[in-house]
């Protein structure tokens, strides 16, 4: 038989190893900044074109190459950081594989320029598709400039793979954040489509984490430091009431390098156990020093993944360190995160302590006026008080004497709009609900021709302000309030962005913006049931749910901004509603185009039928 195998030629090979390396821009982005740390660069630029798409560029002040050297780093297993296999265990390199130039010279066209410092010329290099186009003597300044342009110009499939720019910027500005906040003494300036994006100046690591992320960030900032045989932590973690809904400031960097470590992750969050609600996450920025010789990091190319040798003291170093910060601090004591503590309270017992003995006068009690919206007269509490023969109807008259007048957190609802009637074919007898009432502060109930709804208070909200804001923003006319001072709110470069990704979308919701430059905003105007006072906190969950989404189409990105909006907005389970805003919310939920469901695809509400109710009786 002939023989069958065959080499495969050096620019296949290197089509499938960047098939590895390479998955989008932000990858050539990592190893090209990469290199020119290891270079020993004190400055470097990264300049961007269309998400990457049509230049990715990275030019430094470092060591530079001899002629030889630039010809031979576009060679597979070309590197200068190994020379054997031991120097693996000792790398204080980000590179080691010589893999990356190859890769990325094998599906992009990339011209380099570079010159070591003792030299007088330099050397121009331009390869297309692994194919040395031409390489000359050049002038140029001391260190490497590198440019990819037309990355996967002759992978067809890979290229149309891509996403939008944004959204490839956005990758490539998470990994710039990583290695920038890696590196804080080297400077470093991002540029895209020719503006500044980032000039993060050489800082300490303080100055760093405000420069990336805006100025708000350093109060919210509290130091970590410890030092042990096994590992050297110093960092930042942000405060307890700083604590966010979605994931996002989170970094581990072990010897400099960003890893990734749903392990160390949880040390973290366990240190802030009690302090933060369960659905929300710590920031932190924290810097592990260990023996290099104790982790395995070289698992993947682009794997950012570690393996620990002693992972369990890690865990247990990391979790005491973080809380003796946050009880050094003074953080622990001082929380105040929930805003009502005496929800955690049962109910009777708030109730006896909240509401000091006094003969209760409604003043708007009116005995000519036809109950429509009937408040909490004293008659009917006196008439269901004794029939309660169980806690639930207990709870009632008890929840009714604690009506929207001696309730500072109650809230209305505006009823403009109620038109449905519960549900169809049952037009007689049930017009617009007339009758509610709210159990445990979370349950709306209401009656209908065939029994009972018991509808979540929370959800119907969610629902009812979703296609609010959802209508609004298609037909792009949402009510706005003025503000009487306009709010002027700093956030950081890349928020800012975001923001004016935005901005059309959160318009048409009823926002009014004056001006967003460098790191601050001006905001003139807010939707109806926004306050004032929530402004700053409800941009920063909008802006940081956008960008943890990755999708395209403005469809999602409305739809997504609704439903944070929804959700931030609408009353919550422990809040007390009163009756005008309990009928109200139950006539606009029904009124609703999907009221079975909350944007967030949970029930919104049960029924329960009176032949439901007999039955429990037999
Ligand atoms: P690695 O970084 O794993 O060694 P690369 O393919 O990224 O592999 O780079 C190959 C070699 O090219 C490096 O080892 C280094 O010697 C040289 N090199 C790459 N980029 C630069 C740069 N910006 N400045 C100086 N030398 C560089
Ligand atoms: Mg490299």
């Amino acid at each position: 038989m002939a023989d069958i195998i065959k080499l495969l030629p050096d620019h296949v090979a290197n089509q499938i190893a960047a098939g590895e390396v390479v998955q989008r821009p932000a990858s050539v982005v990592k190893e090209l900044l990469e290199n020119a740390i290891d270079a020993g660069a004190t400055t470097i630029k990264l300049i961007i074109k269309e998400g990457g798409k049509i230049l990715i560029q990275v030019v430094d002040d470092g060591m530079g190459m001899s002629a030889t050297d630039a010809r031979l780093s576009f060679e597979r297993h070309a590197t200068s950081k190994i020379q054997k296999a031991e120097d693996l265990f000792n790398l204080n390199t980000k590179g080691f594989r010589g893999e990356a130039l190859a890769s990325i010279a094998a599906i992009a066209h990339v011209e380099m320029q570079t010159r070591p410092e003792t030299e007088e010329l330099g050397t121009h290099i331009k390869i297309e598709g692994s194919k040395i186009i031409f390489q000359e003597a050049s002038v140029t300044p001391k260190g490497t400039s590198m440019a990819v342009k037309n990355l996967f110009f002759n992978i067809p499939a890979r290229r149309n793979f891509l996403k939008s720019n944004q959204v490839e910027l956005r990758h490539i500005t998470d990994e710039f954040h990583r290695v920038a906040l890696a590196h804080p003494s080297i400077a470093f300036h991002f540029y895209n489509n020719g503006n500044e994006l980032f000039n993060l100046p050489s800082d300490n690591y303080r100055k760093r984490i405000v420069n990336i992320f805006g100025s708000r960030t350093n109060q919210k900032l509290v130091p970590v430091e410890e030092e042990t045989p096994i590992v050297k932590i110093k960092g930042f973690i942000t405060k307890p009431e700083f604590a966010k809904k979605s994931r996002g400031e989170q970094f581990f960097f072990i010897n400099n390098r960003f890893i990734k470590s749903p392990y160390l992750h949880h040390a973290v969050v366990a240190a802030f156990e009690g302090l933060i609600k369960s659905d929300s996450y710590p920031g932190y920025f924290l810097y592990l020093e260990v023996d290099p010789g104790s982790i395995d990091i070289n698992i993947h190319p682009t794997k950012t993944e570690v393996k620990f040798d002693d992972e369990h003291s890690l865990y247990a170093i990391l979790r005491s360190t973080v809380k003796h910060s946050l009880g050094q601090f003074n953080v622990a004591p001082a929380l105040d995160f929930e805003h009502d503590p005496n929800l955690q309270t049962p109910y009777e017992f708030k109730n006896k302590s909240a509401v000091p003995p006094k003969v209760t006068v409604d003043a708007g009690f009116n005995p000519f006026q036809e109950s429509k919206s009937p408040s909490p007269s004293p008659a009917s509490r006196s008439y269901q008080k004794p029939s309660s023969g169980n806690w639930e109807s207990l709870y009632v008259g008890l929840e009714s004497k604690m009506g929207a007048d001696d309730e500072p957190g109650s809230i209305s609802f505006e009823s403009d709009t109620i038109t449905g009637s519960i549900f169809e074919g049952e037009k007689e007898t049930t017009e617009a609900v007339t009758t509610t009432f709210q159990i445990r502060r979370k349950y709306i109930v209401t009656t209908i021709k065939s029994g009972m709804v018991v509808i979540d208070q929370s959800r119907a909200h969610q629902r009812v302000l979703y296609e609010k804001f959802l209508k609004n923003s298609t037909v792009k006319q949402g009510v706005s309030q003025q503000l009487l001072f306009p709010l002027h709110l700093s956030f950081s470069k890349s928020e800012i962005n975001a923001l004016k990704e935005i901005q059309d979308i959160l318009v048409s919701i009823g926002f009014i913006f004056e001006n967003i430059e460098g790191e601050s905003i001006t905001v003139t105007g807010v939707p109806l049931l926004v306050a004032e006072s929530e402004v700053g906190m409800i941009l920063d969950q909008l802006i940081s749910d956008y960008q943890q989404e990755v999708t395209d189409d403005s469809f999602s990105h409305t739809d997504i901004l609704s439903k944070t909006l929804a959700k931030t907005l609408a009353v919550k389970t422990g809040e007390t509603l009163d009756n005008a805003s309990q009928i109200a919310l139950v006539n606009d939920l029904f009124a609703c185009k999907e009221s079975m469901v909350s944007p967030f695809n949970k029930p919104v509400y049960i029924t329960i039928t009176e032949n439901d109710i007999d039955k429990k009786f037999i």
